[in-house]
């Protein structure tokens, strides 16, 4: 399958009075067209940094320093602003958490999606776009009759699904969704994680869905990549993960995290200690000082990239057996 998404050894820094931070270092990351690829971390990891400079939406003191954003074929920053005002709904979209609450409050549900479409479209008539706004609302499973509704109107799980819809509206290549349930209740997250695996299917789009919930980005990506202190540490297949492959110890601390349904209790092992502050990085490995494995090798020097039977992994216990004997 052709790429629709290439991040190329891309680093992201937010300038602070005397430093420049990194929030994302040294990130490889393809998606495939029609594929959903999980990105995973805990708060502060540097997912959302990730998705704002995919999308060239990077504000104030945050400062691509280094790589390349290709979707599409197309390299991101190498277009002009007008370029990118259309490429971003024709070849890449976004859905926010909070992206509910940016839709707006003094216009129909119909004017906000039929506008988008013409703003974009402008050899559309108003019927087509209208058509399109319908058939729209139909794929998130809203009532047509919704178009003359004001997001006030509709509950949180309802304006999410809006904004879903108008993301998608000029069908991009590929939406990049960031936390798109998190702020709704489990039985609305549920019915839309379906929803979104549902239009996926029928749209042919590909999702690079972010979130921290690790069992979440399991059940509904085929591969997930897994950020820690601004890295991917691993990119592996999700079938992997219940099937007692060696993962990144970073992951395998995700993978007992996910709470056990066991016959008397549900038992809950997390990961010991807290995500790194980005100012002060652990030498050497990012994850030494929570990691079981941590050698005096981890402590000292950071582990490359190294290829793996399903993606990659950034461990120096996954370093090729010729290298590691030559050591
Ligand atoms: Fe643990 Fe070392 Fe691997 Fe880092 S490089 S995850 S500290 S074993
Ligand atoms: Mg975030």
């Amino acid at each position: 399958r052709r790429p629709v998404l290439e991040i190329e050894d891309l680093s992201v820094g937010y300038e602070t009075p005397n430093s420049l931070v990194h929030a994302v270092s040294d990130v490889n990351l393809t998606v495939h067209e029609q594929e959903i690829l999980g990105l995973v971390g805990e708060s502060g990891s540097g997912k959302s940094t990730l998705a704002f400079a995919v999308m060239r939406l990077l504000k104030g003191d945050a400062v691509v320093t280094k790589g390349r954003v290709r979707v599409a074929g197309q390299d991101v920053y190498a277009l002009t602003p007008a370029e990118l005002r259309s490429f971003r709904w024709k070849k890449m979209s976004m859905v926010f958490q909070s992206a509910m609450n940016a839709l707006n409050p003094v216009m129909t549900v119909e004017t906000q999606i039929v506008d988008t479409l013409l703003a974009h479209q402008p050899d559309w008539s108003r019927e087509r776009a209208l058509a399109r706004a319908r058939e729209l609302l139909e794929l998130v499973r809203i009532d047509a009759k919704h178009l003359k509704s004001y997001p006030h109107e509709l509950s949180g799980g309802m304006r999410q699904r809006v904004v879903i819809a108008i993301a998608i509206a000029l069908q991009p290549d590929l939406v990049i969704m960031d936390e798109p349930t998190t702020a709704l209740d489990v039985v609305v997250q549920r019915s839309i994680l379906d929803e979104i695996r549902e239009i996926q299917q029928r749209e042919k789009f590909a999702i690079l869905f972010i979130s921290h919930d690790f069992s979440l980005v399991a059940e509904l990506a085929s591969r997930v990549a897994i950020m820690y202190a601004g890295r991917i540490v691993e990119v592996t297949d999700s079938e992997t993960l219940a099937d007692g492959y060696r993962h990144h110890p970073y992951t395998e601390g995700l993978i007992r995290a996910i709470p056990h349904l066991t016959a008397e209790q549900v038992v809950i092992e997390g990961i010991p200690g807290n995500p790194p502050n980005l100012m002060e990085l652990p030498s050497g490995c990012a994850f030494h000082p929570r990691c079981p494995y941590a050698t005096e090798e981890c402590r000292q020097a950071r582990p490359p990239q190294y290829p793996s039977e399903h993606g990659l992994i950034e461990c120096h216990l996954f370093k090729p057996q010729r290298e590691a004997q030559h050591v």
